[in-house]
């Protein structure tokens, strides 16, 4: 299996990192997306990419949290580096009109540029999307068929608007947030809807511990989730798909080698055995 979404950089894996991915490699997670969502820790998330080679890869991009501080400058600096191969998706980036840290207008703004980026540069797109799926559709429905892969991160939306999802071909970012928020009914329904091929994974640590469903480890971990918490939720989706868990396990992981183009002779793992 593979965690999409890793906030390693965050100060709460300030002193452990090691450990953590240790942990990981020892419960079978075969590989660590670390995301960037400033431009400060979209270098440090490169950095951990290059230290930990055949095991972490990153992203490079402005979260909407962040748009505010979008500027000319930001352009150089995401190309110089999305030229290195372990840089291998813009993002995250998108709409989050659930905590409206940066203005709409902001947020429509920094999303754009980025979404240029991706088709230009030919880069896969890593997107987030909270309470905003009305401007989100409407903005990518002029590009999803340009740009060359799209992954939605921490699914969080109804019914609908996973279909439209799918119907712009974007691969389907699985988090607890899916099973866990509010806003969401029927996730049994919603999970099986999602093509196999279409399926990635993330513990979007060190965020996103539910103390109800971590009852027993939440004190112990301090409330900090980690990427060896990972197959915990891919168990729980085998069985809400009624699919084997060890082949869950090898799909999804394929899933992400595919979507972004992952360096096979970088990496650990056999690719070859994958179908
Ligand atoms: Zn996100």
């Amino acid at each position: 299996m593979f965690d999409i979404s890793v906030n390693l950089t965050n100060k709460q894996f300030k002193k452990d990192k090691n450990d953590v991915i240790n942990r990981a490699i020892n419960n079978g997670v075969n590989g660590l997306l670390i995301i960037g969502s400033n431009l400060e820790n979209s270098y440090d998330a490169y950095k951990i990419s290059k230290k930990y080679k055949n095991y972490c890869w990153s992203t490079v991009g402005l979260h909407p949290h962040y748009a505010n501080l979008w500027n000319d400058n930001y352009v150089n600096k995401i190309i110089k580096l999305i030229k290195n191969d372990k840089v291998v998706a813009i993002g995250e980036c998108g709409l989050d009109f659930y905590r409206n840290y940066s203005s709409i207008k902001e947020q429509l703004f920094a999303f754009h540029a980025q979404l240029e980026l991706s088709y230009s540069f030919k880069i896969p797109i890593y997107l987030h999307c909270r309470n905003a799926f009305k401007f989100f559709f409407k903005i990518l429905k002029f590009w999803y068929y340009k740009i060359p892969a799209t992954i939605i991160h921490c699914f969080s939306g109804n019914e609908y608007e996973l279909k439209k999802c799918l119907d712009m071909n974007m691969s389907i970012g699985i988090s607890e947030l899916f099973f866990n928020s509010k806003y969401r009914k029927g996730f049994k329904n919603d999970i099986n809807l999602i093509p196999k091929n279409k399926l990635l994974i993330e513990t979007d640590s060190p965020f996103l511990l539910f103390k109800k469903t971590y009852n027993k480890i939440y004190k112990k971990l301090k409330g900090r989730n980690e990427p060896s918490l990972l197959p915990n939720l891919l168990k729980k989706i085998s069985l809400l798909r009624n699919e084997i868990f060890s082949e869950l396990d090898k799909q999804t992981e394929i899933n992400t080698f595919k979507i972004l183009k992952l360096n096979k002779n970088n990496c650990n793992y056999n690719f070859n055995n994958l179908k």
